[in-house]
């Protein structure tokens, strides 16, 4: 709200006398944190008298059940236990209220993939730790809030995405746990996932997975088959004999996946 008012004018911050003002010559400078500074109650007024955005009943309130719990805390002894859950939640729709759909994420995520240190622990477990996060936010509030704050469809399915899961398997070689990848668009026929943690869009193969138990139907292909005859290419669970490396598998349950292939 500040950085809207200071869109206008900085001085409408400032708390006091406008005669304080130190605008006119001769008057003496004086450092602007030096100023008292509009308390958090009247900062709602300021900004909405000098936005262009319409008034919006639930940022009000939203305004208000924030300051008034700062306040509990700052000023008082507050009997209110705050949890994660709220703060979580408050955050998130702080971000949306502000900037609107994916900007938690980005300003989350680009703070740190954005710094000259990234990478310098190892790139896919960091990479792996975002999408944590992702997972602890979708625990603290749910799917269909979460959804909310995010262009990609969250509603629909999710699945391994082949960058996040590829790096992080060969890196550490581990599991990976973290299933951020979702159809675009979401529909039956949609031939890629979109990862929400590393923003990654990577094709896919629409074809049953043929492990017995999985019921994905949504299959990475690493190597390119398109030197191959596309009708004879079908899948098998077995690696074919001297072939050492998998084509591929499923964003679902992870399991390798080869395709019988026959040079064209
Ligand atoms: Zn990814
Ligand atoms: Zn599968």
């Amino acid at each position: 709200m500040k950085a809207s008012v200071s869109l206008v004018t900085p001085l409408l911050l400032i708390e006091g006398k406008r005669s304080d003002w130190p605008v006119l010559p001769k008057q003496r400078d004086k450092e602007f944190n030096d100023f008292y500074t509009t308390p958090s109650e009247a900062l709602l007024y300021t900004f909405y008298a000098t936005t262009k955005k319409d008034v919006d009943e639930a940022l009000i309130s939203h305004i208000e059940e924030i300051r008034k719990v700062r306040n509990q805390i700052v000023h008082g002894i507050s009997r209110t236990r705050l949890n994660p859950k709220f703060l979580v939640d408050k955050i998130l729709d702080t971000y949306l209220f502000f900037k609107g759909k994916d900007a938690w994420w980005e300003a989350v995520s680009g703070f740190h993939f954005n710094h000259p240190l990234t990478g310098y622990y190892d790139l896919s477990i960091e990479t792996a730790q975002f999408a944590e996060r992702l997972d602890y936010a979708l625990n603290m509030v749910g799917k269909s809030k979460m959804a909310k704050h995010f262009a990609i469809n969250l509603r629909g399915r999710s699945y391994f995405c082949p960058k996040c899961l590829q790096d992080y398997v060969r890196g550490v070689g581990e599991d990976y746990k973290y299933a951020w990848a979702f159809l675009t668009p979401n529909s039956a026929s949609s031939t890629s996932v979109t990862c929400l943690n590393c923003g990654n869009e990577n094709k896919v193969i629409r074809q049953p997975c043929p492990y017995d138990g999985c019921k994905g139907n949504v299959l990475y292909r690493i190597e390119d088959l398109s030197k191959f005859n596309d009708a004879s290419v079908a899948l098998t669970d077995e690696a074919p004999e001297a072939m050492e490396d998998e084509h591929g598998f499923c964003l679902t349950c992870q399991e390798n996946i080869w395709w019988k292939v026959q040079e064209i």
